[in-house]
């Protein structure tokens, strides 16, 4: 089977990490997600989750020295080596050099970057109702839109559901402004690089999983000839 070695690209809110989520099961992809890494890391309250909990409290970007380390290290791992579903990386320019830097030094390359696009309001309202579960920062919620069977309880593990620290109002509106100035450029940069596919994400999950499926499915085939 040829790589498939992608990116998921949009703001916060556009359903990155659910359609992460599908789309590992489809095609048996590493799901990595810098954010999920990163809250593991604050969670054991380790030295590097503790420096990078001061900038992901306020919205901001973790250094980039930190970040690139974590993920050069993590797409070289065994069930990553097959390919690969990046989830909130890169997120600025020299980030995504350093990515093409790390693959071309293992004669490796990108197959696409999706880009899921969803417009600020819209990511206002995902994620002030959004809750996670504890123990699988995948299993994603909303209160109003796909609200858990039982209040407050993942319908998949029984696990206690919570919202991000990071999801109130005030660093949700600074996140989309880090993600405007610093992440979109990624947008030219991946289009120029012929790489880039485009989703609506303002559609019902099951479209858009049903749509990313289709192309990646087409992405594989292409890659097989
Ligand atoms: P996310 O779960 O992707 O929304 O990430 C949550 C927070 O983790 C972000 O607001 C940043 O503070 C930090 N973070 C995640 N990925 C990156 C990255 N690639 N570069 C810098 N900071 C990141």
């Amino acid at each position: 089977m040829p790589e498939l070695n992608l990116i998921l690209l949009g703001p916060p809110g556009a359903g990155k990490g659910t359609q992460a989520e599908r789309l590992q099961a489809d095609f048996s992809l590493a799901h990595i997600s810098t954010g999920d890494m990163l809250r593991s890391q604050v969670a054991a309250d380790t030295e590097l989750g503790r420096k990078a909990k001061l900038y992901m409290d306020e919205g901001e970007l973790v250094p980039d020295d930190v970040i690139i380390e974590m993920i050069t290290q993590r797409i070289d791992e065994p069930d990553a080596r097959e390919g690969f579903l990046l989830d909130g990386f890169p997120r600025n320019e020299s980030q995504a050099d350093a990515l093409d830097s790390a693959l071309r030094a293992h004669d490796r390359r990108l197959t696409a970057v999706l880009q899921i696009e969803v417009p600020d309001d819209e990511v206002v309202r995902r994620l002030t109702g959004r809750r996670v579960c504890v123990k699988n920062p995948s299993h994603i919620y909303h209160v109003e839109l796909d609200p858990p069977k039982h209040e407050r309880i993942c319908d998949q593990d029984g696990a206690r559901l919570i919202q991000r620290e990071d999801d109130s109002e005030q660093t949700i509106r600074r996140r989309l402004e880090v993600y405007h100035s610093q992440t979109t450029p990624l947008i030219d940069y991946y289009e120029r690089a012929g790489l880039l596919r485009r989703f609506d994400g303002t559609r019902a999950p099951e479209e858009v999983h049903t749509h990313l499926r289709a192309t990646l499915a087409t992405l594989r085939l292409e890659e097989q000839i």
